[in-house]
């Protein structure tokens, strides 16, 4: 046959790096190559015991999916079989030949060079089989495919030295039999003890029998090593806290711990087994649209497919975890996922699983809730948008930073927001700026701080968008400090009111002339009452675009309407009195200019014109400088 022949392919050069890495900065936690040839292996069942419920020919005479793991101490070999659904050769060139992920050069992106970190990430992106080469220096894989005749074997090898080989062989049995040739430092793992307490710390939970043969001399006798019964199946009381973490990090591909997670069983009218995890930290490509998300979907224990994220909600992605329903069809497809009414309602009881588990972490493990805030929280704010209806389970699972509070880490929740604040007042205020830094610093507050009114400080991409949309709390509405009135209702003492009158009475001349001065460039000139240390801010209207969503909206290519805010000035400045008294028309316009400048720059805007007000603000510095020199 003319496919038959023997030949020698070059690995896609991500492979070959990941190769070079698994060589070279693997040397702890060598033993994970097993785990992951034996998950192999069980994925490989799961997908043939799948494709049999449509075609059970397939199966033939050979239906007990197992696993089988031998080791050879003299030769210095150990075998991982299966009789699963076995690869043709082209499947074996690709599967075993590049890295099909998506997100693949995220990854190498990723990559620091820092040995601890770089074998987490590896974990992460799940490149299992490669890890065979941790161990071996020569691997040789026999693989056929369920329903092809035994002259359409394959038989693979690599000595990972860039090159890999295949041929077309003849081979009876079915499935896939993958054998490393240990290196000479690894040869420890041919220990029958040492490889059958590996299966039961890691392998414990796979679905199907691991089997090993009996101790003692020359025995061709079977046994099983592992429990082989899926662990979501199991009453909770009968499992371990190990057994949860291990499944965790099979499902995962993640090798930190999970900080919690939640096992039920739903019975009634409808049925469904659920296992959901919290992670530890989030995955590479959490921010990447195209990224894998989604729970492992089972039907009757069958398993069906991974990453089915028609399960949980966009803003619960990085939740992991297995649903196993019992009453959808076996031969459900992603299609037939998005229609069903049963997925939506299964969907919203997952929903409200992980929120309420989110909670519970949240009043009774706040360290570990910290954890998650830090790594998921933008994502889960996206939920006060995407989930109107659980908003309110939403809300109480938000953290800021805070005036209140010294660091930038946020740790403030509502709750404690609304139980200290002042009396009398009526609002839950924040500012959103580019930085925790900037907000804490941002003029529209000054009046709040010295007031002693707690302020939710934000610097998220999307807390203009999000905080937008929500009204209240415990009752207390959200304002945004830099907008329109302060409302601050009786905090705002009658002498306040006094003094404001007065103000805008004897500054009516002086507003006027600014607005002059600065034409339609601004909507209003008038008196400040948030300002205490700066001469002004431009303050924008309760609806108009802010200056992060109209980024966002420019970026994204959309015409963006220009936004005239108003120039609020502080009537008790200095300059701003000194320029009441100014007769200088034309060192009065570019004082105002100069004004409004710098209310744009602190608001965290760009300036139309940076040269001009660079030049206008020299003119005044010379003016100033000369003066002294002269005097
Ligand atoms: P992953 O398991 O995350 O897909 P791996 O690197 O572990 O990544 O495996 C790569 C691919 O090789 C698998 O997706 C599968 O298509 C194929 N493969 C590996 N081992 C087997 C096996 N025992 N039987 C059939 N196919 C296999
Ligand atoms: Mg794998």
């Amino acid at each position: 046959m003319s496919d038959a022949h023997k030949e020698t392919r070059a690995f896609q050069t991500e492979v070959r790096q990941l190769l070079k890495l698994m060589i070279h900065s693997l040397y702890s936690n060598r033993e994970i190559f097993l785990r992951e040839l034996v998950s192999n292996a069980s994925d490989a069942n799961d997908r043939l015991r799948f494709e049999a419920i449509a075609q059970p020919a397939l199966l033939g005479d050979d239906a007990e999916l197992r696993i089988w793991v031998d080791a050879d101490a003299a030769a210095g070999t150990i075998t991982i079989r299966d009789n699963g659904i076995g690869m043709t050769r082209e499947e074996a060139v690709a599967h075993l030949g590049t890295i099909a992920k998506s997100g693949t050069s995220e990854f190498f992106k990723s990559l620091s060079g820092d040995q601890q970190k770089d074998s987490q990430l590896i974990g992460q992106f799940g490149v299992g089989f490669y890890s065979a080469f941790i161990v071996a220096d020569r691997v040789e894989v026999l693989t056929r495919k369920a329903g092809t005749p035994e002259d359409a074997g394959v038989r693979w090898e690599s000595s990972a030295d860039g090159e890999f080989t295949v041929e077309t062989i003849t081979r009876r049995e079915r499935g896939t039999a993958v054998t490393l040739h240990l290196k000479p430092d690894a040869k420890e793992f041919t220990d029958g003890y040492r490889l059958r307490s590996l299966i039961r710390r890691y392998s414990d939970h796979i679905g199907f029998p691991v089997l090993m043969r009996k101790e003692g001399e020359a025995s061709l006798e079977y046994e099983p090593v592992n429990q082989a019964k899926a662990l979501w199946t199991r009453p909770r009381s009968e499992i371990k806290e190990d057994e949860y973490k291990q499944f965790y990090q099979h499902i995962s591909h993640d090798f930190t711990e999970p900080l919690a997670w939640s096992h039920n069983k739903v019975e009634g009218k409808r049925e469904y087994t659920s296992l959901l995890y919290v992670p530890g930290r989030a995955p590479f490509d959490l921010w990447q649209r195209d990224a894998a998300r989604g729970l492992k979907l089972y039907v009757k224990r069958v398993f069906i497919m991974d990453d089915a994220e028609q399960f949980l909600p966009l803003y619960l992605r990085w939740i992991k975890g297995v649903v196993d329903s019992a009453d959808l069809p076996l031969n459900v497809s992603r299609e037939l996922l998005q229609q069903d009414p049963e997925v939506d309602a299964i969907k919203s009881g997952l929903t409200k699983r992980v929120l309420d588990m989110l909670a519970r972490l949240a009043t009774e493990e706040p360290e570990k809730y910290r954890t998650v805030w830090r790594e998921f929280g933008a994502v889960l704010k996206e939920g006060l948008v995407e989930d109107r209806p659980n908003r309110d389970k939403i809300l109480p699972l938000l953290r800021f930073a805070s005036t209140k509070e010294e660091g930038n880490e946020p740790t403030v929740s509502l709750k404690q927001y609304v139980e200290r604040m002042q009396p009398g007042q009526e609002r839950i205020y924040y500012v959103i700026a580019e930085s925790i830094d900037a907000a804490r610093g941002s003029p529209y507050i000054e009046l709040l701080k010295e007031r002693n009114v707690e302020v939710l400080l934000l610097a998220d991409r999307i807390d203009e968008w999000v905080m937008g949309q929500l009204d209240a709390f415990e009752g207390k509405r959200f304002k945004d400090a830099s907008r329109g009135d302060l409302e601050l209702g009786s905090l705002a003492g009658e002498a306040d009111k006094a003094a404001q009158e007065a103000a805008l009475k004897e500054s009516k001349g002086l507003l006027k002339r600014v607005k002059d001065a600065l034409g339609d460039r601004v909507s209003e000139v008038r008196t400040s009452t948030r300002l205490k240390d700066s001469p002004a801010v431009l303050v924008l209207d309760e609806h108009d675009l802010g200056t992060s969503m109209r980024r966002v909206l420019q970026a994204a290519g959309q015409h963006v309407p220009e936004a005239k805010p108003a120039l609020e000035l502080n009537v008790a400045h200095p300059l701003v009195k000194y320029m009441d008294s100014s007769t200088d028309t034309e060192q009065f316009n570019e004082l105002s200019q100069l004004l409004y400048d710098q209310a744009a720059l602190a608001e965290g805007g760009q300036l139309a014109n940076p040269t001009a007000y660079v030049q206008r603000l020299n003119r005044v510095l010379v003016r100033l400088t000369g003066a002294q020199a002269g005097g």
